[in-house]
């Protein structure tokens, strides 16, 4: 078999379970056996298509020859030194790379996973905006990190309850295959992932958030916003740039309300940037009177961007601003930096 002809195959991680059932009718096969086959991939959590009992052999045949099954190839995996993080490097059927993050916190698990390959949003303190936009990725490339996670994580005897979208690129502007990821990683005949603990990081993508309201996807919403002022936010964030605050602001709205879910808003912390008392406070009268939570992660250093970390002190005091508005925020546990795996951080490294 050529590498074209294995390109061509049907990716069957890449399918919903309704698209799974369509697939197998047009084969001439009843819903029973596409029950099976997705039972077989996400309940018993098989490796292979030979490792699912109960498909008839001319069934098994068809799938070998027209479709593909497989677990997407490990490329490097490294740990951090305190052994709470762990990044793989993972390779795609046309030689891309993209990088997935396992973090282990006190009694869960949560994969960190990427949605493209590069990422055309640039952010100037982001290792990935750094390398650029490559692809974006197919819901069975993001369904795909999940479960290498999940199967090593199932070795350990430990589940995995918890996916951030969060890793290379912005969920909102590969809208399609993240909802679509989302829907397979979440039906209740498979792998069963709740909602609630599937969380879309986006930069901003307002038609994003909209449709997402609109459409009622029920996942936690995280909004990096790292400036208050649209003048401050337009220095960091080049889509700020298309949609204002102001703008950003009034979708934020309309999810909550819509969903009726607080919404978290990521904040990186840049030393004499955007650390200030006058940005805590625009942050302060910004989100005052909103469902709203807020994390703070101090800078993770790249070799593209010349910021440091707010220190200690900036970021007790920062986070004392926000209380004066009765807004509640966390300070980011910062991991993985001794690996490159923290947030903004990743960027294929063999690249
Ligand atoms: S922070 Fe997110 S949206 Fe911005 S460049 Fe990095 S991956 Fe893209």
């Amino acid at each position: 078999m050529n590498e074209n002809a294995e390109l061509a195959k049907i990716d069957l991680y890449d399918l919903t379970r309704e698209e799974m059932v369509g697939l197998l009718a047009g084969w001439g096969y009843s819903a029973y056996h596409a029950k099976r086959l997705w039972q077989g991939l996400y309940r018993e959590g098989a490796r292979s298509l030979d490792e699912i009992e109960g498909l008839r052999p001319d069934l098994l045949e068809q799938l070998h020859r027209e479709t593909t099954a497989a677990a997407l190839p490990v490329g490097l995996a490294t740990k951090s030194g305190d052994g709470f993080t762990e990044k793989f490097l993972l390779g795609l059927p046309d030689s891309e790379e993209i990088e997935t993050v396992l973090m282990l916190f006190k009694g869960r698990a949560t994969a960190c996973v990427s949605t493209q390959a590069g990422c055309a949003m640039g952010c100037v303190f982001c290792a990935t905006g750094q390398m650029g936009f490559r692809r974006h990725l197919t819901a069975g490339e993001i369904v795909g990190q999940v479960l290498h996670v999940m199967r090593l994580q199932e070795e350990r005897d430990k589940a995995l309850r918890n996916v951030v979208f969060m890793g290379m690129g912005e969920p909102l502007h590969n809208y399609e295959a993240t909802m679509k990821a989302l829907e397979i990683l979440t039906d209740d005949h498979g792998l069963a992932m709740a909602p609630k603990h599937m969380t879309i990081s986006t930069v901003g993508i307002v038609p994003g958030i909209r449709r997402m309201a609109d459409e009622g996807r029920p996942y936690k919403l995280a909004v990096s916003l790292h400036g208050a002022t649209d003048e401050e936010r337009q220095a960091l964030v080049p889509p700020a740039k298309r949609w204002s605050l102001d703008v950003l602001m009034d979708a934020c709205r309309y999810y909550s309300e819509k969903s009726g879910r607080r919404i978290f808003f990521e904040w990186t912390l840049i030393a004499g940037e955007n650390d200030t008392a006058e940005q805590a406070h625009a942050l302060g009268r910004l989100l005052q009177g909103m469902e709203a939570h807020v994390n703070l992660i101090p800078l993770n250093p790249t070799h593209g961007y010349g910021g440091r970390p707010a220190d200690a002190e900036r970021v007790k005091a920062f986070q004392g601003v926000l209380s004066e508005y009765d807004l509640p925020s966390t300070v980011r546990q910062r991991r993985g930096i001794d690996i490159a795996a923290g947030c903004g951080q990743l960027r294929a490294t063999t690249l």
